[in-house]
């Protein structure tokens, strides 16, 4: 096979795109993670399989969130009665990500024997899966949850488009370490397909998308990871005999939206005991941003904790 995608002046890596199929009634999304990924887990010392889920739950918010006009916040979580309690990601509307876990390290290395890398409902047990649209204030939340279902997460997400939405999506996931010459990094990709509903030529849509999903099928892994496999080669590889166009590209990053204030505004709303005990020995309170781990350090009377 030859690739001779065409050449565009789009972000390569670290980047959410649309891309159309000509003349099919599907509409895909693609997302390449490099240094935003490895930023994302590098800022916490998970085991691989938490690091690998929490990547591939990032993935899935700047997939689904990409593809909504809207200004404010997509947020996917799970959570479950497995060895990881918790996972969220979230992706805002000007392609910023961030996201953590919450786990028990000897359960998830319990749970990791005998696999390379056990998947999201080995890790997360039984539990909810649900994605929030953040508008701001102004706004109602608009909140989906389904059961896990499915050994992975994008078996998940493809379940709460069946059951919430009632789309039929296939979703590819992808993390894993790169070596491009200075030693390892995270990266991360993922790829979804929908079907844009029909109306008259019902019958056809359907065969032309279970013809998309046989293709999205062969889609791999290592074709998502892989940073010399630029968006478009790897959609030309997918779907090429059909003429496929890649639009709407924006870029990614890992920007976290804490700072020195909002920490504060949160320490003020717990009561004043706790407040007093959260005081060090060198007279300061210390709070870590559990999605960026930036440590912030607060004198007690920013707080409102007068000195005894
Ligand atoms: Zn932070």
């Amino acid at each position: 096979m030859t690739d001779h995608a065409p050449l565009s002046p789009v972000p390569v890596d670290d980047l959410a795109a649309a891309f159309q199929i000509e003349g099919w009634p599907v509409r895909g999304r693609l997302v390449r993670l490099g240094d935003a990924i490895d930023a994302v887990l590098s800022a916490h010392d998970y085991p691989e399989p938490v690091a690998a889920l929490l990547g591939e739950t990032c993935a899935l918010a700047a997939l689904v969130g990409s593809s909504l006009k809207f200004e404010g916040r997509l947020i996917v979580q799970a959570q479950g009665d497995g060895p990881v309690r918790y996972v969220v990601a979230d992706y805002d509307s000007q392609g910023h990500i961030r996201g953590y876990c919450r786990f028990d390290a000897e359960e998830v290395a319990a749970a990791s024997t005998g696999f390379s890398r056990p998947g999201a409902q080995t890790l997360l047990g039984k539990g909810v899966f649900v994605m929030t649209l953040d508008q701001g204030p102004d706004f109602e939340r608009h909140q989906g949850i389904t059961p896990i279902e499915g050994e992975s997460l994008s078996l998940a997400a493809e379940h709460y488009f069946r059951q919430s939405e009632q789309v039929p999506t296939k979703v590819r996931l992808a993390v894993g370490a790169v070596d491009q010459g200075a030693g390892p990094r995270w990266r991360a990709g993922g790829a979804m397909i929908q079907m844009v509903a029909g109306d008259a030529a019902r019958g056809s849509t359907e065969e032309v998308w279970e013809r998309s999903e046989a293709l999205f099928q062969t889609l791999a892994d290592d074709e998502l990871l892989d940073p010399q496999i630029t968006p478009e080669t790897l959609l030309f590889r997918l779907f090429h005999e059909d003429g496929v166009r890649l639009e709407q590209a924006r870029p990614l990053a890992a920007v976290c939206r804490c700072s020195a204030d909002r920490i504060t505004s949160v320490l003020t709303s717990f009561g004043e005991d706790e407040r007093r005990e959260m005081i060090e020995d060198d007279g300061k309170i210390r709070v870590t941003c559990e999605y960026c781990s930036t440590v912030y350090e607060i004198e007690p009377a920013a707080a409102g904790v007068g000195s005894l």
